[in-house]
């Protein structure tokens, strides 16, 4: 063949597979196979002096530009108004619904990105800028061309002016600075550096990710609606961030955003709020625009969940594993809804990572559930000095032992920190649910009656207790009773309570349905461990050694012989009025279950699992890329329920 008719072919097959790769995120082809037809492109090319123009090794960007040159935006870029509480959103709402009848929402994330616009003439990319000031922005077409997701042919000839976001995934970040010299502080920074950065090979490196969500100029075409426009951007091959709803009630939008609220912290992206535009193009026309913003959208913001502070001190905290967290004392700040005085550095090897020092400004993230995190530095000041690693325990003063990145107690049996957090951890509403042993009292059992380790809870009397001060006959009795009551738990309960390090207690639910019974789970191996999803080697090391530890062995058939009974799940039917007796179908994928695993859930409620749609059928559930059974359902006007609900019920 032909050497130019093989780099055609191989153009349009490379072409393919990126596409399938970064925009469907479908690959249907091994790395090593893409490697090799793209390592052949590359050669022939070399061959032959011929780079076509849909080339996708012009992708790679090799050249370091001297400056950015200029970019003229063809239409204004418009910012978006922004209202940061429901009143504020209502009043929008019904402004414009009193002036042309109730509209048509669309929702969509609002992204912590860069803005960006891509120019396309005749099907082909032309050009790419940044947002700027609107009207002009900065020429990045040599970075944006690393971006693989990015299409360099589209369907539409006609000139056309795509919007969207460039973002580094959470994933990737993280991903990217586990072997970084100098790790990167946060996603929107990271991408917005790789995007404005003259060499177009570091925007290559941070293998970053676009969205695209409006087409402010087209040639030849108009839109009705802005559904349509996101569908015109998805058959263009432009990836579309897969979030997207549409709602005329103020209370569906304002509970769409609460959804979006909770769950913001689990997306692979930063977003800092929910863009709402008017869906149709014909009201918006009429809506207008003010001299900065359109009338027919807003950007809902969340409180801001990162900002910097000042680091005044770090104490070191002994948890039940004997494991020493520094934690940050910070210059107070308020953060998302809450005062953050205090957050946490992880380790001793995350400090000489993030290379935190006192008195240096530093970046604070907070996520719903976790404590506040310091990211990394912000900047150093000239007070700035190193944070001390400790040689001695400071609750029982024993020599710390390094273990990798950790400085761990090795005094289990004697260090108060680590004896109180371990049956604060077992007695916690998640774990046993032991009521009434409070941070306080387990200190005072410990120290009055030599408590030490959880199972000598179950060996306290009422006539001990009555002895201590401060506990009369009532508390005493409640105590005990509570204590004993704890005997019956069930089978992730006892697993979590155990405080395995890493095992959460979604890990423990999952052990649970994986192994069934505490005999199966304690003669597991490390890789029928790592079977269990989201189980790493580490958790799964961690676990093994756990079972393997005499200490805890003989801790836990202590447990065992004082009366604890693990309630097992398949003993364990459960009612929901929603599931019970229900005939369900299932479809999608699921985040936190297999097929079998939901099954197996769904039938412990009593309901009936079957396999297709029908009228008869009570119930779809759905997952991510459902099939054709929700089309089906909602054809045939079946109930269905989402993943978000189902987990409600379920976790
Ligand atoms: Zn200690």
């Amino acid at each position: 063949m032909d050497k130019i008719e093989r780099i055609k072919q191989l153009i349009t097959e490379i072409n393919k597979h990126n596409y399938n790769y970064y925009v469907l995120d479908n690959p249907t082809i091994a790395d090593r196979e893409y490697d090799a037809i793209y390592d052949e492109l590359v050669r022939l090319e070399k061959e032959t002096g011929v780079v076509l123009p849909d080339s996708p090794t012009k992708q790679v960007g090799d050249v370091v530009l001297e400056g950015f040159k200029k970019h003229t935006h063809l239409q204004k870029l418009y910012s978006l108004d922004k209202c940061n509480n429901f009143s504020e959103l209502e009043s929008w709402i019904n402004g414009v619904n009193e002036a042309y009848g109730n509209q048509l929402y669309t929702m969509e994330y609002k992204f912590d990105g860069l803005q960006m616009t891509i120019t396309y003439e005749n099907g082909k990319f032309v050009s790419a800028a940044t947002r700027g000031n609107g009207y002009v922005g900065e020429d990045v077409t040599n970075q944006v061309l690393t971006i693989k997701s990015v299409p360099l042919f589209i369907n539409f000839k006609g000139k056309v002016v795509v919007q969207g976001e460039a973002m580094m995934k959470l994933s990737v970040l993280a991903e990217y600075n586990k072997t970084a010299l100098e790790p990167l502080k946060n996603a929107r920074n990271a991408a917005a550096g790789a995007i404005r950065n003259l060499d177009p090979r570091v925007t290559g490196s941070r293998n970053l990710s676009m969205f695209f969500y409006g087409v402010p100029y087209i040639e030849g075409k108009k839109f009705e609606t802005h559904l349509e426009l996101v569908e015109f951007l998805k058959s263009n091959g432009f990836p579309v961030f897969d979030y997207m709803e549409a709602k005329s009630d103020i209370a569906s939008i304002e509970a769409e955003i609460n959804k979006i609220d909770k769950i913001k912290q689990n997306l692979d992206i930063l977003i800092d709020g929910v863009v709402i535009k008017v869906n149709n193009f014909k009201v918006r026309d009429k809506l207008g625009y003010t001299s900065k913003f359109p009338k027919w959208a807003v950007a809902y913001k969340f409180e801001a969940q990162e900002l910097t502070t000042t680091l005044n001190n770090v104490v070191w905290q002994v948890g039940r594993t004997g494991k020493l967290t520094p934690i940050a004392e910070v210059d107070p700040i308020e953060l998302a809804g809450a005062t953050v005085k205090r957050a946490t550095l992880n380790n001793f090897g995350d400090i000489l990572r993030k290379d935190v020092k006192i008195n240096s400004k530093v970046f604070v993230r907070r996520s719903n559930e976790v404590i506040p995190e310091i990211l990394g530095v912000a900047e150093h000041t000239d007070n700035s000095f190193d944070i001390k690693k400790p040689t001695n325990c400071p609750c029982c003063g024993s020599e710390i032992v390094e273990d990798g990145a950790n400085l761990f107690c090795p005094n289990y049996f004697g260090c108060a920190e680590q004896i109180d957090d371990r049956i604060n951890h077992y007695a916690s509403r998640n774990a046993m649910n032991i009521e009434g042993l409070s941070g306080k009292t387990i200190g005072l059992l410990r120290e009055n009656l030599g408590v030490k380790t959880v199972a000598d809870l179950y060996k306290i009397s009422g006539s001990q207790l009555l002895a201590l001060d401060k506990f009369k006959d009532k508390k005493s009795q409640n105590l005990v009773e509570s204590i004993q009551n704890s005997k019956n738990p069930e089978f992730y309960r006892f697993i979590f309570a155990l405080g395995i390090n890493g095992v959460g207690e979604r890990t423990a639910k999952d052990l649970a349905k994986q192994f069934g019974s505490l005999e199966k789970l304690m003669s597991a191996t490390v890789s029928e461990l790592t079977e269990v999803d989201e189980i790493g080697l580490i958790t799964a090391e961690n676990i093994y050694n756990f079972f393997h530890n005499d200490t805890q062995i003989n801790l836990i058939n202590e447990l065992l012989d004082l009366g604890i009974n693990i309630n097992y799940p398949e003993n364990n039917q459960v009612t929901h009025s929603e599931l019970t007796g229900k005939t369900i179908v299932i479809t999608g994928d699921f985040e936190h279950f297999t097929r079998t695993q939901l099954t197996t859930e769904l039938e412990r409620y009593g309901a009936k699992v079957t396999s297709s749609v029908s009228k008869k059928t009570d119930l779809v559930v759905v997952g991510n890329n459902p099939g054709s059974k929700f089309n089906k359902a909602q054809e045939l006007g079946v109930n269905v329920m989402f993943e978000t609900e189902l987990n409600k019920i379920l976790l």
